[in-house]
Formats: structure tokens, sequence, C-alpha cells
């Protein structure tokens, strides 16, 4: 494999582009935004030079990661090369269904179709595409270039060969590949997103406050950041997808997401990505607020 196709520049896709490139592949990354393309640029060559900055790679490693990504705006015009895509769409099913159908259309035959999603379900996705063998969840963490897990989903017709290609290849990038079934969260999300609605349901339920929740369970539990931090971090959008996505799936009521968590989301506060969360991002503090997830 040296073609490798990522649809999606933001969050996870600049992240999932950096680590292919960084690792020696050919990335061709396409969004429909160009604007978005121009941030996930901004946003791997600043990571590159947090990594230079802490002598981890040389200026010329940088130069080449970036040399490696080339942007598109077309999806047709980005995967007919590629071995692999790796899609990194916004988090819709529909948006999703539509995206690989066009990839069916688009790539080679024997082209492998991977999915970033969070929570949609694979066998849904594969169903729209005449190679649903070919079709497999690569879950990758953010931020991709630093989290070392990819949750490695297996569709009901994906094949043994198929996983076997993506999981070596993870292991490539110097990830940890983890297989996992097809269920909505799969194993990741299902586990942590009711623990982020359960804080969300604590705070709107008036029990404490954003900072208290988020110190209680650092300190307490020993968790690396609040859930209320990771969820902003997340973006809030994309914790209201996962957690509607499995309390349709299950339909449990135990997974239907905090009122609190809707009206932000349709308020437009989807945490660091728009500037404002249960934290504020704001130019003047967004630096403060982002540096307090990791201390
Ligand atoms: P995001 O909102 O940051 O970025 C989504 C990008 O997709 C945008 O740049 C948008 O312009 C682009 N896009 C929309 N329609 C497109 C199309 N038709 N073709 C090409 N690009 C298109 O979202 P994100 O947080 O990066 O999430 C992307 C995927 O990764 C989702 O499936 C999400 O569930 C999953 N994921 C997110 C996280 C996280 O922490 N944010 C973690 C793991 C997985």
């Amino acid at each position: 494999m040296k073609n490798i196709a990522v649809i999606g520049a933001g969050t996870m896709g600049n992240g999932i582009a950096h680590t292919f490139a960084q690792s020696g592949f050919q990335v061709q990354l396409i969004d429909i935004s160009q604007d978005s393309l121009d941030r996930g640029m901004a946003t791997i060559a600043k990571n590159l030079d947090r990594m230079v900055a802490k002598e981890k790679i040389s200026e010329d490693d940088k130069k080449t990661t970036l040399a490696n990504i080339t942007t598109y705006t077309d999806i047709t015009a980005g995967v007919e090369y590629a071995s692999l895509v790796v899609e990194a769409a916004t988090e819709n099913v529909n948006l999703k269904l539509k995206i690989f159908r066009q990839l069916d259309e688009a790539t080679a035959d024997d082209t492998i179709l991977a999915t970033n999603t969070s929570s949609i379900s694979i066998t849904q996705i594969a169903a729209v595409t005449s190679r649903p063998d070919k079709v497999i969840g690569m879950h990758f963490m953010n931020p991709v270039p630093i989290m070392k897990l990819v949750e490695i989903i297996r569709g009901y017709n994906t094949s043994d060969a198929v996983t076997e290609t993506i999981m070596d290849l993870s292991k490539k990038l110097g990830k940890t590949p983890t297989e996992v079934n097809d269920y909505p969260g799969f194993v990741a999300n299902r586990i942590l997103m009711p623990m982020i609605n359960e804080a969300v349901e604590t705070l709107y339920n008036g029990v404490a406050g954003v900072k208290e929740i988020d110190t209680v369970m650092k300190l307490g539990m020993a968790h690396p950041m609040g859930p209320l931090q990771l969820a902003d971090f997340i973006g809030l959008d994309v914790c209201l997808s996962i957690l509607n996505v499995m309390h349709d799936g299950f339909k449990n009521p135990k997974y239907a997401p905090c009122p609190l968590l809707v009206n932000m989301v349709m308020a437009g506060k989807l945490g660091v990505k728009s500037g404002e969360g249960f934290y504020d991002y704001s130019e003047s503090r967004k630096a403060e607020n982002v540096a307090k997830m990791f201390a």
C-alpha cells in the first residue's frame, strides 16, 4: 500500500492524514470545504512544529510529511489510485452512505474502504457498496498522532483477509489495533458516551458545576481529562450523534441524550472547534483552556 485517501479534513481527518504521511504513505486528503482543508493543513503543520520543538522528529521529517499530503475538494479526483480510503467525514449516517456509494464507483475494485465512524453500523455502510467484504471500521482516537489505539470493527461481511491487512497496517503506523464486532458504539463509545452523558446530566440536575464534575473524575478516578473537557474536545455534536445512534440502535432509554447536550448543540456550542462548549475557547481563552485539558 502506498496511496491512502482520507475523506474529511476536520478534527480526525487531519490527524489521520498526518499519521499516514509521517509513516511514508502518499496521502490524498479530501474535503468538500476548502476552508476545512486549509485549517486541517495548518493544524498538521502546527502539530509537526511541536514535534520538531520536542526533538521527536527533524525539520526534514516535517517537510517530507507535509510533502506527502495532497489536498482535493472532489472525491473522484483524489481516490482513483488509493489502495485504502479512510472516511472521516461528519458523523451522519445518510452522508456516510452517500460517500460510500461514491467511493464504490470511483475507486478500483480491490480498494479497501474504511470508515472512522464512532458509532454507525459498518454493516449498513458496507451494504450500499458492491464490496461489503472490503469495508471495515478503522476507528482512530483523538488526537490521532498521539493516541495508540485503533478500534478495528468487522462488519457482518468483512473478510478475514481485509481484517488482517488493516490490523497489520495499523501496526505499521505504530498503533495498537484491537478487533471488535459491529454493534452501535462498538466498545469505545458504548462505554465512554454513557459516562459523558451522565456527567452532562449531573450538571443539568445542578448536582455540581462544570469544574467540580471534571475535578471529581480527574482526581478521584485518575482520568487524564474530565468528562466535560473530553466532550468539548471530541465535539458536542459528535457526542450527540453517537448517543442518538446507540439510542436508536438499542432502543434503550439509558442512551437517551441529556436535554442540555441537545440544547447546546442546537445553540452551536460544540466545544473547542466552535469556540465554546462547557468551557470558553474564544481566542483569548483557547490556549489556556486547551492546556488545562492535558494538565
Ligand atoms: P469534524 O466536524 O471535525 O470534521 C468533519 C469534516 O467532514 C468537515 O471538515 C467537513 O467539511 C467534512 N465533510 C462533510 N461532508 C463531506 C463530504 N461529503 N466529503 C468530504 N468531506 C466532508 O468531525 P470529526 O470530529 O473529525 O469526525 C469525523 C468522523 O470521525 C466522524 O465519523 C466521527 O464520529 C469520528 N470520530 C470523531 C472523534 C472525535 O474525537 N472528534 C473520535 C473518533 C472518531
